[in-house]
This record gives structure tokens, C-alpha cells and sequence, in this order.
């Protein structure tokens, strides 16, 4: 859109000059052209209007009498051309009677002048009627622009004059407002909904009566039903004498505004995946709960609420699966939540449940109106359950459990941020049970938090001051009795406690992410202690065996790992065995296939640890590429126990074999479990009963003296004698 402001030079623009006479043109072009203007000429009426539209001239003089067609009907046939409705039209009379001066106007005129002409003083008159067309069309322009923004912005103004009582409203007031009376002020506010009638009358009785400005915001019922949200504002004027008071006001549709900040407000408040409220919503809820409680003088329970290995769903299904996951999640809470009889069995009168999605699989709901202990356990039972229910997503059947903790207004804090840490400890302390559960806070567990953090700075130091050591437990040939090889596990050397086993601090370094550093640390250690044996000549045909375990192990990270080592140390891969166990491997299917075919190219051993316990799947065997089969010792301990578990071993022993794996067993105690392994036909065995996991002097010592290749002698298996006795 280019500004109309042409206002200063009219110079050249070009006028049309129409007269019968030729003498007269000759005389007006003569005076124009003076002036600087451009002139073209008409004979006619018909010629006129030909020539303004061949040549559109910015005005025209145009002569009254003419033969044919006379100057009042040429210019009311030009008002009706494209471009002709506004263009100046002067009329040239000789006749000075008032009747033709109205019919010059009648049929559209700008103004007229009279012969004879005052020569001198034309060019000005014509500049002047240039100027005031040009103003008249940027004003015009401007009201457009004005009223088309009005329209825009759904906005339309009104006028009241307050010492005459007179009123006028802009044309798009009606519409706004769906209004037809156009003269009273109070029509304004006619189609108010009832529930605003009151408020807004009271505003603007007051305001007109102290002439004071105001502004408000109400609801208009329209002709269709449907309502729309007006905002009114005013501004009152007077003239410098206070004679006239204007009250001046806007009306405006903010329909869609409101709309917008309810969407915005839905942005703010709600998580946009599964549609439940999110963390600032949960508070502003947790201020209007805690009043009505400690008016009512009722419990508040606070449930943290974080879905069990949900990361491993992400990783493996992808995360729209993922997502499916989440919003299944959140629509069995709130049908949980909903069903009434956990109402009325959890004895809560008048519920009041918010769920809220606090960030990625975390959970928690404000459960306020409890009178008892008892009802929250009731109402986390059913929750646990309801999300255990087996999960159809992508075909898929999924089994989701959920760690809850809980704390409890007034008992565990006053306060939501005290109560929300609580809760989360107290989930701390589910996962710890196991996972699956739920449980209450209790003041002892912060002691266990404060524990935790002291044990991850401990053990962290523990790393970095090399106070880990390596013990090595040796394992042998069921039919030769020759040694295989070592398993290497880590011992905590701590400078107080002495040494720790690693069922102490393990499990806290997989909770806590520590274990990834202690796996490569071990994997290091194990491999320069196993090329330093190889070097002395002690370690032929000998694996060394590193267990590698946590959540999340990247296998394909461990795979760059063990290159590395395998580079510095120098270590040959037939070496080295990694022990997996059938976790580590599943967290991340695809990719641990890559890297455990890559590991297993280059020559190392991949044993699958504690087979028997947990995920035990025999599909699992088929899918990863491995070489060895480790029996868990749970199930070597329990050979004797039952005819079943006998059986149950040999089948797992046939079906290791079937698929080319060797067996080793480990955690064997007795000679019965020896010799059972024996004629189960296992290839290697652990344990106690020869040895064992010893430090790297002991294990150095032996394995110079060659003692280690005795302990099983041939044929032992018909001597019943204690073999295991002097380890
Ligand atoms: P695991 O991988 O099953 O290791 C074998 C465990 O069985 C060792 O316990 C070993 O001392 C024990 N054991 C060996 N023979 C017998 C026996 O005859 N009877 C009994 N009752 N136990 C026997 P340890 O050293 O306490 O290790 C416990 C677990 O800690 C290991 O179980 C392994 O899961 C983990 N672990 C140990 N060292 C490491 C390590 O360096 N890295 C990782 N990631 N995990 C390790
Ligand atoms: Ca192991
Ligand atoms: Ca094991």
C-alpha cells in the first residue's frame, strides 16, 4: 500500500478541458498550461467521455451548454465510468441562475465557475480543487484503512455526549453487539448474559454519573445462541470550556482472545502429551487442597509415582511407542481414580484427585480429604495394579509396573517441596524393594538418603584413589581337571571397613550410574593383570573372565572400550571372556547384537551370566551371539533339592549344547554337585568346593607352582574326599 500524499505538487497533472467551442479551449489550455498543467481536449460530451478513459485526467472543466449531449448529462455519465466517481468535476456556466448550479450538483459536480473567466486566476482555483480532491481521497483512504483495521481487530467505537445525552456508534457497533436501535445509548448493553447484567450496569451507571472513564469485560448472548466476549473501555473529552463532555468508547469482540489465553493457559498448566496437569498446575492445586485440609483438618497424600526400566521401552520400541506407553498410563490413572468404588473402599469422602505428569515417566498425585493411613495404601494397591494389567501397544504386549512413594500432609512436611522430596525418596526405597511396590516415607529414610550420598562420594573417591581391587576366582575342565580360567571380580578396599564384597556396593554404583566407570575400570585392570600372566607364560589357553553389568551399559561403547584395551595392553581377544547377563544384553536389543557379533569376531569369548535366574528366555540364546553358558549358582545349589531341578538342568545343559554353547557351572560347593554336574556332562565348574576367588599373589603363587591344574585329580570323581578343603 503506497501513501497517498501528492498533495504539494499538481504541476503536469493533467486536466480535461470539454467545450464546443474552440475558441474557449484554446483559452483555457493558454491559461493552464501557463500554470504548468498538462490540458487535453473534448468537442463533446461523447468525446469527453471517450478521452477520460483512453487518458484519465486528474480533473475536468467541462462546459454546460454543448449541443447533443449537454454538460449535466456528460457529467453524470462520467461519474458512472471506472475512476470517474471521484475525480473533480468543474462546471463552466455562463448562465448564473441558481437552478443550473443545483442541477450541476445534482448530477455530481464538484463546484462550478462562471464565464466569463477570470484568466488570472484559474490556475489557482484549479490547484485548489486538485488539493482538496487529493485531501478527500487520502481521508478516504484513511477511514478505510481505519475501519478496515476496526474489522480486524473486531473492534467498533461509540460517542455518547454526556451533556446532551446524543449518541452515535460506529456501523460495525450493530454487528458486534447484534443490536438494531441505533439512537439509545443503553442498547449498548442490551444482550448482556443475565450473570453480567448487574456488574456491568453498576459500572456505567457510575461512571456516566461521575463522568469518570472505565473499562469492562462481559458476555453477550448472540442471535445464534452462541456468546461472545466484549471488552469496553472508554475515555471522556471535553472542550476547554467544559461545556461539551464526550464520552468516547470502544467496543471490541475478544472471542478469540479469550480462546487464545485459555489455549495458552492449557499450555501452561497441562502436560500436552497425556493431557494431565503439569507440575505448575499441581502446585497451584496443592495451595487450594492444603487450605481446605487444615480447615477440615484432613490427611493430604502426595504419591510419586516413576514407571519401572521405561527407558528400556523408549530404547527399544522408539519413542512414539514410548508415548503410548505414557498416555496408556495416564488414562488408568484417571480411570483408576475415577472407578467409585475406590471411593467409597478408601473411605475418602469427597475426593479430590489430581494427577499430574511431572517429566517423563513420573507420575503424582494429590489425593487431599484422606482421614486415613489405611485409605492411601488402599488407593496406591490399586494403582499398582491397575498399571501391572498387560499393555497391548504396537501389537506388542507389555508389562509395566510402577515404583510409588508416598508422604503425607501433615505428618511428612507442611510444605509441598518437603513433601515431593519425601515422596521421592520414598520411591527411592520402592525401587530398592525391588520395584513394583509402593511405599511410605519414614523419617529414617533421609538418614538413608544422607547414606547414599555419602556412599556416592565415597565410592567415587574410592575410584579415583584406585582403593578397587581385583580378586580372581579360578575355574576348571569338568573332565580334565585343568584350569580354564579366572573370573576376575571387583573387592572394595576401604580404608576403614576393610574389604567389602560387592554385593555392597554394586547394587548402589548400578543405581547410581557409577558402575559404567567401574566396569571400564575392571575391564582394564583385568586385562593388563591376564597379558601380564600371559608375558610370564601362565596363562595359556587361559580366559580371563570381567562380569559388565548395569542399567543402560552401551555395549557398543564397551565394544570401543575393550579395542582400546586390547591395543594397550596388548592382550590377545582369546584371552578375554565377557560375562553379560541376559539384562545387560536385552536393555538395548539391536545394538547389543552388533557389538557382542563384532566382540565375538575378533576373537572373544561371550559367556551369558547367572542363566537360570531373572529374564531366563532360551529364545535369548538364539538371538545373541555367544560362546558360553554360565549356570547360575542358585541353581547348582538346589541340584539336590528336588528330582524336578535335576531335570530341568539337564535339559538346559542339552539345549546349551544344541546350540553350540559350552557350560560352565558356577557357585559349586559340594562334591554330590561335582559329581551330578559331571555326569550331566557340564564342561567347566566354580566354586568354593575348589576354590576360592583369591587375590593376585595367591592366584600368581598357584598358578607358578602349577597347583591349580591338581585340584581336580583324574578320577576324583570316585573319591569322595574333600577337595576344596585348604582354599
Ligand atoms: P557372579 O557374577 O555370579 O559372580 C560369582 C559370585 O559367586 C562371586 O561373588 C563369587 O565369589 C561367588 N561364588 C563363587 N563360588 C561360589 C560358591 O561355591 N558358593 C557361593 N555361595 N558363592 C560362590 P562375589 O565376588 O561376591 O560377586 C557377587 C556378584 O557381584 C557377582 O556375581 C557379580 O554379579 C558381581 N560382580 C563381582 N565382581 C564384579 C565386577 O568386577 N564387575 C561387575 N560388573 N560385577 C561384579
Ligand atoms: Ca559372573
Ligand atoms: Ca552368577
Amino acid at each position: 500500500m503506497h501513501m497517498v500524499n501528492n498533495i504539494h505538487n499538481f504541476q503536469k497533472s493533467l486536466v480535461l478541458v470539454v467545450d464546443d467551442d474552440f475558441a474557449a479551449r484554446l483559452q483555457v489550455r493558454a491559461a493552464l498550461e501557463k500554470y504548468g498543467f498538462n490540458v487535453c481536449e473534448a468537442g463533446n460530451g461523447r468525446d469527453a467521455l471517450e478521452s477520460f478513459q483512453n487518458q484519465p485526467p486528474a480533473m475536468v472543466l467541462l462546459d454546460v451548454v454543448m449541443p447533443e449531449m449537454d454538460g449535466f448529462e456528460t457529467c453524470s455519465q462520467l461519474r458512472r465510468l471506472p475512476g470517474g466517481e471521484h475525480v473533480p468535476v468543474v462546471m463552466v456556466t455562463g448562465l448564473e441562475d441558481i437552478e443550473s448550479i443545483d442541477r450541476a450538483f445534482e448530477v455530481g459536480a464538484t463546484d462550478f465557475i462562471t464565464k466569463p473567466i477570470n484568466w488570472a486566476i484559474l490556475g489557482y482555483r484549479v490547484r485548489y480543487w486538485l488539493r482538496s480532491a487529493s485531501i478527500l481521497n487520502d481521508l478516504k483512504i484513511s477511514q478505510q484503512r481505519l475501519s478496515m483495521a476496526q474489522h480486524v481487530a473486531r473492534l467498533g467505537h461509540w460517542e455518547l455526549n454526556l451533556s446532551s445525552g446524543e449518541f452515535h456508534f460506529s456501523s460495525k457497533v450493530p454487528h458486534l453487539l447484534g443490536i438494531t436501535d441505533t439512537h439509545r445509548f443503553d442498547a449498548l448493553f442490551e444482550h448482556i448474559v443475565a450473570a453480567d447484567k448487574g456488574r456491568v450496569t453498576e459500572v456505567i451507571t457510575n461512571a456516566c454519573k461521575n463522568e469518570q472513564p472505565f473499562s469492562v469485560n462481559y458476555e453477550i448472548r448472540q442471535k445464534n445462541g452462541e456468546t461472545c466476549s466484549i471488552f469496553n473501555q472508554t475515555e471522556i473529552i471535553h472542550d476547554e470550556a467544559y461545556n461539551t463532555r464526550l464520552m468516547i468508547g470502544t467496543i471490541q469482540d475478544i472471542t478469540e482472545l479469550k480462546k487464545a489465553e485459555e489455549q495458552i493457559r492449557y499450555l501452561a498448566f497441562y502436560d500436552n502429551l497425556t493431557g494431565l496437569a503439569n507440575r505448575a498446575l499441581f502446585r497451584e492445586h496443592w495451595t487450594k487442597v492444603l487450605a481446605h485440609s487444615q480447615r477440615k483438618k484432613t490427611k493430604i497424600a502426595v504419591m510419586f509415582i516413576d514407571l519401572d526400566h521405561f527407558k528400556r521401552i523408549n530404547d527399544s520400541m522408539g519413542h512414539v511407542a514410548g508415548d503410548k506407553v505414557l498416555k496408556a498410563i495416564a488414562d488408568r490413572l484417571k480411570n483408576t481414580l475415577r472407578q467409585s468404588d475406590i471411593v467409597a473402599r478408601s473411605g475418602i469422602e469427597s475426593p479430590s484427585f489430581m494427577i499430574s505428569r511431572v517429566g517423563g515417566d513420573k507420575f503424582t498425585i494429590l489425593a487431599a480429604d484422606i482421614t486415613s493411613t489405611n485409605h492411601i495404601s488402599t488407593l496406591a494397591e490399586r494403582v499398582i495394579q491397575a498399571l501391572f494389567e498387560p499393555m497391548d501397544i504396537d501389537g506388542q504386549q507389555l508389562f509395566i509396573t510402577a515404583s510409588i512413594g508416598i508422604s503425607v500432609f501433615p505428618e511428612d512436611g507442611g510444605d509441598i517441596d518437603i513433601l515431593l522430596k519425601n515422596a521421592d525418596t520414598a520411591m527411592y526405597e520402592a525401587k530398592e524393594k525391588g520395584r513394583n511396590n509402593f511405599q511410605f516415607f519414614q523419617a529414617e529414610m533421609n538418614e538413608s538418603a544422607r547414606i547414599r550420598f555419602q556412599m556416592w562420594n565415597e565410592l567415587t573417591q574410592a575410584i579415583e584413589k584406585d582403593e578397587l581391587t581385583l580378586y580372581f576366582q579360578p575355574q576348571f575342565n569338568n573332565r580334565t581337571g585343568k584350569l580354564t580360567g579366572t573370573e576376575a571380580l571387583v573387592r572394595w578396599n576401604h580404608p576403614q571397613k576393610g574389604l567389602v564384597p560387592p554385593d555392597q556396593f554394586l547394587p548402589f554404583a548400578e543405581e547410581s550410574g557409577l558402575i559404567h566407570q567401574i566396569n571400564e575400570w575392571v575391564l582394564w585392570k583385568a586385562c593388563r593383570q591376564a597379558q601380564q600372566w600371559v608375558e610370564a607364560g601362565l596363562f595359556e589357553n587361559c580366559r580371563m573372565g570381567v562380569n559388565i553389568s548395569g542399567h543402560n551399559v552401551n555395549l557398543r561403547l564397551i565394544e570401543t572400550h575393550i579395542r582400546n584395551i586390547m591395543e594397550k595392553t596388548g592382550l590377545k581377544p582369546q584371552h578375554l571372556e565377557i560375562e553379560l547377563t541376559e539384562r545387560v544384553m536385552m536393555e538395548n536389543t539391536d545394538e547389543a547384537v552388533v557389538a557382542l557379533e563384532n566382540l565375538q569376531k575378533m576373537g572373544l569369548t561371550i559367556a551369558i551370566d547367572d542363566f537360570g535366574t531373572g529374564y531366563s528366555a532360551l529364545s535369548h540364546l538364539q538371538i545373541f551371539p555367544l560362546n558360553v553358558l554360565k549356570i547360575d549358582k542358585s541353581f547348582v545349589q538346589n541340584i539336590m533339592a528336588a528330582k524336578k531341578n535335576l531335570s530341568l538342568l539337564q535339559s538346559i545343559i542339552g539345549i546349551a549344547k544344541s546350540f553350540d554353547l559350552k557350560v560352565i557351572a558356577e557357585g559349586v560347593e559340594t562334591i554330590e554337585q561335582l559329581r551330578t554336574l559331571y555326569h550331566l556332562d557340564c564342561d567347566d565348574v566354580q566354586g568354593f568346593l575348589i576354590s576360592r576367588p583369591l587375590p593376585i599373589e595367591e592366584v600368581e603363587h598357584k598358578l607358578r607352582a602349577g597347583s591349580f591344574n591338581d585340584s581336580l585329580e583324574p578320577g576324583w570323581q570316585t573319591l569322595p574326599e574333600n577337595l576344596g578343603e585348604d582354599n
